[in-house]
């Protein structure tokens, strides 16, 4: 039996953990906030009783067929299908850009064809290998979708230039020539019934797991166990002696209002003057239930400070170069593995954290029966 000590209590660790635990082997996880599964956080509302994503919306979507049988396992899930609307110098769209979003923008009644070789005609052709977020949304888009849609958001979301930021994130989105308006392209997607804490909860109920809260990571508690996961940012790990990697943070503000505020769980404000981001109605992820209140909070974007929760990883161009160094440095420590969003540094939805955990577990699993030792990176 093997004693693993997991630093963090989101969705990679509680993974990682039943994994190696229903093998036989011993799991402790320290978290040093005060309830598990990380920022994928729900909690009942006090007042109104309705389920809140504390750390901002939350939507299980996967292609993958082994990250889906494995999160039923542990929860119901409700079919819920994300349609967001997107607010752009005083009108209202639907995103990820779509036939409808188009057609109204550009005042047009195009069918498919008709829209594809018009958006054809917008792409800036020159732009062969997008090297930024804004090349990539000139050569995909054009110019006049990309600052009704993404350029006012983006800033807001990241505090820079679109173009000093990546192509990838861009890409997280579709660009459909028909009305298909589901923010996402996946072949599942869904709610857990009971929120995300409770399946977390649910992947941590295991014999050999002990979940210790409000218990942040010290050097000493390295001593009595033979491995480390670490998922805690990966610049933390290393006491920030290389330069702190940038992170951004987010902060809500609660919205009081009687009944029905927005009509659906998720608007974008698109436009650089509207201060927040995005409004979640939370209410509007739990169709099946039944409230006569609602809860809704405005989500407001900025740097992420030494104490602060970080929630995106930036990867600017300086952050790269740091985080090469970071890589480096990780690659060379024995005894702890980094997992997930703040231990890669990169920008993971739920369900590649879940199956990069199943895979890491698998990879641990097979490393322990040849003999062989863990390593620090599986994902760089
Ligand atoms: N984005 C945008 N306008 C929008 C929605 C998204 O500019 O209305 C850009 C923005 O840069 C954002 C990125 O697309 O960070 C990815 O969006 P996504 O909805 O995947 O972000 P998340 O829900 O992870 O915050």
């Amino acid at each position: 039996m093997t004693h693993f000590l997991l630093v963090g209590a989101g969705f990679s660790n509680a993974v990682i953990g039943r994994q190696l635990a229903e093998a036989g082997h011993q799991i402790s996880i320290v978290e040093q906030r005060g309830h598990i599964a990380g920022n994928c956080h729900t909690e009942r509302d006090a007042q109104t009783g309705i389920m809140v994503h504390q750390y901002g919306p939350h939507i299980f979507h996967t292609d993958d067929q082994r990250t889906w049988d494995y999160v039923n396992r542990f929860a119901e899930f409700k079919p819920y299908v994300n349609r967001v609307k997107a607010v752009s110098q005083a009108q209202v769209y639907s995103l990820p850009i779509n036939l409808h979003t188009i057609n109204q923008f550009f005042k047009q009644q195009f069918n498919p064809q008709q829209a594809a070789q018009f958006i054809a005609d917008q792409m800036d052709q020159s732009i062969v290998e997008p090297a930024n977020f804004e090349q990539q949304a000139l050569a995909m888009i054009g110019a006049d979708l990309y600052h009704a849609f993404f350029y006012g958001y983006t800033k807001k979301q990241w505090g820079c230039e679109p173009s000093e930021l990546p192509a990838s994130i861009l890409k997280r989105l579709p660009v459909r020539f028909n009305y298909d308006d589901n923010y996402f392209s996946h072949r599942y997607q869904g709610m857990p019934k009971d929120g995300y804490t409770d399946l977390v909860a649910n992947i941590l109920d295991h014999p050999n797991i002990s979940v210790q809260l409000n218990t942040p990571y010290s050097a000493e508690m390295a001593e009595n166990v033979d491995h480390i996961f670490w998922s805690g940012p990966l610049d933390a790990w290393f006491n920030h002696r290389l330069g702190r990697l940038g992170y951004r943070t987010l902060d809500f503000e609660r919205i009081t209002a009687a009944s029905d505020y927005q009509g659906n769980a998720v608007i974008n404000y698109c436009d650089a003057d509207v201060p927040y981001t995005r409004v979640t109605e939370h209410k509007h992820f739990s169709p099946w239930e039944s409230h006569t209140g609602t809860v809704c909070y405005q989500e407001f974007s900025r740097e992420c400070g030494p104490d602060d929760i970080p929630y995106y990883p930036k990867r600017m161009v300086n952050d790269k170069a740091l985080l090469d160094d970071y890589v480096h440095a990780a690659q060379q420590e024995t005894g702890v593995t980094f997992v997930g969003r703040l231990g890669t540094y990169r920008y993971l939805d739920m369900d590649v954290t879940v199956r990069e955990a199943l895979e890491v577990s698998d990879q641990v699993l097979a490393s322990l029966a040849n003999k062989q030792s863990l390593q620090a990176f599986y994902h760089a």
